[in-house]
């Protein structure tokens, strides 16, 4: 059979990061992560190819306790080892670096708007000057920055070029001039105050709104209930600490949590975007607050649902997706607390930090992402893919709904250390047969065959027929599409709600916790590279008209 490899990192990798040595990584760039990271500190380090229960640390001695530095251990070695991974690309003196533009930016070449999805034009880190990608090395005009601190760059047979260490540093000390920018537009791009006509809606701050109480936490954020003060509308706030947010492989996950947020808001059964904004420590996603609660909480009530519960949530579910494939993002999460109700019982998909975006039909990309129990097996055997893993993970979901337990359960087997393990469960996904429990119905066990199918090319959903095979099947019968999408669906199951700010439906052990935000730490804020998040800040058109109507 085929065995991942597995770095095995042990709580003294801790900051290294989740997101930089698990998610974001396949199992051989972790690998290689790990090295890269931790080998300028630790010369004599021994980076294992672990197998499963493997007790061996990466680092010479053992913290005093779990989530405790080691003796000696240097926490800047891992911002300056992610660092490692930027290029650079130089031309004329100037030295380029690929970014985003959140506001307007105009190519210093050509003129023409820098625009579109990823990283689309090249800023200078020295001179500031804006350009297209595509233009860089056509720019004539030297860089007018001439006092540039030493930096270890080694140029690459293709004139790109590595950051070494002592760069990371120096961009982080030296203040950043303004950026040479036309003022943003007054409605795509994000607003700020000093554009808005006296009186008109301005960028919005902490102290617009009030924090009520937290509601949820996921691996990244913490979510809060909050009102905003000026309209007493309540929204969802999600909070997001930018030292969570460290390398630029990880800035990524913001800028397309934002853009598909964005998006998210044409669908009734996305959760949409009010606004972004930011402080030194944090970044906030103000988003609609969704009243009902998520499914993991009313599946753990509940233990199973009904046939006709779970086909209403799976259908509305799949509009979701698919509108979401439509527009060329891969969800890569679905799972069940990102599913959640409204305060009638349809259903809302929130947290878009996963999801792959730019993905044009036939597209594939390869980064090893999701959550555990939910990864699709061509994920796990290393294969580049597509729209498809949504679908299996709607399987697995539409398993869980009905039958109130995953369908690759592996508690059975939570004594046998060798069998309790990740590895162990990504074996059971690749090569496990999943039986469907017999009291489900013929038609219900075969959609569930049909999304669970390992083979991608052969799963409901991902074949010629696309979505129609899916909106076809047996199962989905009863469902009239249309009246479903425009919410002239009736749902089986109506939260429990006395009122707008009940919080009833979530669960008490975030609803109890403190609901302030501990105060900026100097010396976290110091090492934030804040021109990371430049142009984070957003605030909604639609949503801003809608409240300037109150
Ligand atoms: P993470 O990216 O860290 O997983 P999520 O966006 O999934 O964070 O939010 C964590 C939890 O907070 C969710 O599982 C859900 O229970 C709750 N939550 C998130 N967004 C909302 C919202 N808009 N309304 C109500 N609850 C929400
Ligand atoms: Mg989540």
């Amino acid at each position: 059979m085929m065995r991942l490899p597995w770095v095995c990192w042990s709580e003294c990798v801790r900051e290294v990061g989740w997101q930089t040595l698990y998610c974001g990584l396949n199992a051989c760039e972790r690998l290689a992560a790990a090295h890269q990271l931790l080998s300028p500190t630790y010369p004599s380090l021994d980076v294992i190819i672990a197998a499963p229960g493997c007790n061996r640390r990466l680092f010479p001695n053992v913290p005093a306790a779990p989530g405790m530095p080691c003796t000696g251990e240097d926490r800047s070695i891992y911002r300056r080892g992610a660092r490692r991974w930027r290029k650079l690309y130089r031309v004329n003196g100037h030295i380029f670096q690929a970014k985003r533009f959140n506001r307007r930016a105009f190519c210093a070449y050509c003129q023409d708007r820098i625009w579109g999805l990823g990283r689309q034009g090249f800023k200078c880190i020295q001179c500031k000057l804006l350009v297209h990608k595509k233009c860089h090395k056509l720019v004539q005009k030297p860089c007018s920055n001439e006092h540039v601190d030493p930096i270890e760059v080694k140029d690459d047979a293709n004139g790109e070029s590595t950051l070494g260490r002592a760069a990371s540093v120096r961009s982080r000390a030296e203040p950043e001039p303004p950026l040479p920018e036309t003022p943003p537009a007054p409605v795509a791009a994000p607003v700020r105050n000093e554009d808005l006509e006296p009186g008109s809606q301005r960028q919005y701050s902490l102290e617009d709104f009030e924090l009520i109480r937290v509601i949820g936490r996921g691996s990244y954020a913490k979510v809060l209930m909050v009102e905003l003060k000026r309209t007493k509308r309540v929204y969802a706030m999600k909070v997001i600490k930018k030292a969570l947010v460290t390398d630029d492989e990880d800035i990524d996950w913001v800028q397309t949590e934002k853009h598909v947020f964005e998006t998210a808001s044409n669908h009734p059964f996305l959760v949409g975007l009010h606004s972004c904004f930011q402080t030194p420590s944090r970044l906030f996603f103000v988003i609609e607050f969704v009243r009902g609660g998520d499914l993991m909480f009313h599946m753990q009530r509940q233990r199973r649902l009904p046939e006709e519960h779970a086909r209403f949530y799976a259908a509305e579910i799949s509009l979701a997706l698919h509108f979401l494939h439509e527009r060329g993002v891969i969800y890569r999460d679905l799972k069940l607390d990102n599913v959640l109700l409204d305060h009638e019982g349809h259903i809302k998909l929130t947290d878009y930090g996963m999801c792959k975006e730019g993905v044009r039909p036939g597209d594939t990309t390869s980064t090893f992402c999701g959550t555990p129990n939910y990864i699709a097996p061509e994920i796990l055997r290393g294969e580049e893919y597509g729209f498809s893993v949504d679908w299996w993970a709607l399987g697995v979901l539409t398993y869980e709904m009905l039958a109130g337990r995953s369908p690759f359960d592996i508690s059975h087997a939570a004594d046998n250390p060798d069998q309790n393990t990740e590895d162990y469960l990504f074996q059971v996904i690749l090569e496990k047969t999943i039986r469907i429990p017999r009291s489900l119905s013929v038609k219900a066990a075969s959609v569930l065959k049909g999304f669970l199918n390992k083979s991608p090319s052969e799963r409901l959903g991902c074949g010629e027929g696309g979505f129609l095979d899916i909106v076809s099947h047996p199962f989905f019968k009863s469902i009239e599409w249309e009246m479903l999408e425009q919410k002239q669906v009736v749902p089986p199951f109506k939260p429990r709600l006395e009122g707008e700010r009940d919080l009833a439906n979530f669960p008490p052990e975030f609803t109890d916790e403190p609901v302030h935000l501990t105060p900026d730490n100097d010396t976290e804020i110091a090492d934030i590279d804040q021109s990371e998040f430049e142009g984070f800040e957003y605030v909604n058109p639609l949503l801003m008209s809608l409240e300037d109507c109150v």
